[in-house]
């Protein structure tokens, strides 16, 4: 310590935190959280307090905290080198590219790493814009994909949505959001029909030649909502009538979250693979590894040189091989369809009885919690805020989101390695903490 430290006030975290970075980096928790050590599916916070962790780092930590085979692989690799760049061979990387394509369902896949999934969504763009020699792009409303520029100007979601400025044309399209709007009250045949529909009267008004329409098959941020199975394959065949790309968002949903499918569009898989996938997140299991995988005619489009500095370095390579071999090995795209199950089950009985519950939907380990004022349609962000503070006391951490700028869903989204028993403490605590909003919102007094 210096003398200078000595003579500093001492001040809490949280208020430097506020001091020194921006106003908009959004903080969880009244009295928000230093995460300083983690385990399995549970996390430490500095005054040693254990939480359960539903969240994830937002879904990030795809496996489990500090799993060992991770670990080894990281700490091995940064004791023999941490970076060379993309300018040399880099065999982790390649290694990890190799098995990425050869899982991704691209045919003749090509992979180019990036460090976040924002980089990775505005390379996406970068190809299709190109490829197509135009800057028109469809989005689904609700959307969220990223924070840069280019990802903003894609992102429907209007509270991430800071500036409408945008090197793009961008065109929202229905369909991500299945229970509010215009469409639904319809049955999921006609819901496909009618966002059909809408979709080929845009694309008769575009005046151009649409680049791409990108989609996340589960909307994260916009609060676990999707489309009905199929709806993306009917807009993939109007789409390739007129030459347009598809470019799949799996930034949350890949790598088997959902349990039912490794990736989010195979369930839509009567379209057969997307031209343009985009990934990030859960891969490096906490390292930071984004990227991009498109087939070779569109991924060699680029008529200059790009490299990436950071782009696949070795040590987050070393994480994303790791993790990927202890992921198919366990089988966890299995273990999130079953205990995703059961923990849906569960907190759908739980939500039966509470007025503040609008939906419990999701897939796998991907589970949203709508939460309004009791008996209406209207979202309640407070409850949200309420449940995350109190599952919070009782040792649980979730996420939230959701849509028109208001976070009024739970997001349940645990580590894929999440045991029978901790789904049960998990939900019994959730249980609790809705429990409570639900007398505060008045739910059980309505009834
Ligand atoms: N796409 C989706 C679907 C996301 O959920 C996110 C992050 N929440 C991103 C892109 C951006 O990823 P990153 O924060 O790594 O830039």
């Amino acid at each position: 310590m210096t003398a200078q430290d000595h003579a500093r006030p001492q001040t809490s975290l949280h208020a430097r935190h506020r001091a020194v970075l921006p106003d908009w980096l959004a903080l969880y928790y009244d009295d928000p959280i230093e995460i300083t050590h983690g385990e399995g599916r549970h996390v430490w916070d500095g005054d040693g307090n254990c939480y359960l962790d539903f969240f994830g780092g937002i879904l990030t930590t795809m496996t489990a905290h500090a799993l060992p085979e991770v670990t080894k692989a990281v700490s091995e690799q940064a004791q023999r080198i941490l970076h060379t760049s993309s300018l040399y061979l880099d065999r982790p990387m390649v290694e990890l590219a190799e098995r990425i394509a050869a899982v991704s369902g691209i045919p003749d896949a090509r992979v180019f790493f990036t460090t976040s999934g924002t980089e990775a969504n505005d390379t996406a763009l970068l190809l299709a814009t190109t490829h197509r020699r135009s800057n028109q792009i469809l989005a689904l409303r609700n959307s969220y994909h990223g924070r840069s520029f280019s990802a903003i100007g894609i992102t429907g979601n209007r509270s991430w949505s800071p500036t409408s400025l945008s090197p793009l044309q961008t065109l929202y399209v229905h369909g991500g959001v299945r229970t509010r709007g215009p469409y639904a009250a319809l049955d999921d045949d006609a819901f496909i029909a009618a966002c059909t529909e809408d979709l080929a009267d845009m694309l008769g008004q575009t005046g151009g030649e649409v680049a791409a329409l990108i989609a996340e098959p589960v909307q994260g941020v916009g609060g676990f909502t999707s489309p009905p199975d199929g709806l993306l394959a009917a807009y993939r065949e109007l789409l390739r009538e007129h030459g347009v790309l598809w470019i799949s968002d799996e930034v949350q949903t890949g790598w088997g979250r959902t349990g039912d499918h490794f990736w989010g569009w195979q369930a839509h898989d009567q379209a057969g693979p997307p031209d343009i996938l985009t990934f990030a997140k859960g891969i490096g299991n906490g390292m930071s590894i984004g990227g991009v995988v498109a087939r070779a005619e569109v991924m060699n489009c680029l008529r200059a040189n790009s490299i990436s500095t950071f782009g696949g370095s070795p040590v987050t390579m070393a994480a994303g091989n790791a993790n990927l071999n202890y992921l198919l090995e366990h089988d966890l795209q299995g273990n999130a369809r079953r205990v995703g199950g059961l923990l849906l089950e569960r907190l759908r009985a739980v939500a039966a009885g509470l007025g503040i519950v609008r939906e419990v939907r999701g897939r796998g380990l991907m589970i949203g919690v709508e939460l309004v004022h009791p008996h209406t349609d209207t979202p309640a962000p407070q409850a949200a805020a309420l449940v995350l503070e109190v599952a919070r006391e009782h040792g649980l951490l979730l996420g939230k989101g959701g849509g028109h700028a208001t976070s009024s869903v739970l997001r349940v989204a645990p580590p894929l390695t999440l045991t029978v028993a901790e789904a049960e403490e998990g939900a019994a605590i959730l249980e609790r903490a809705l429990r409570t909003a639900d007398t505060e919102l008045g739910g059980r007094s309505e009834r």
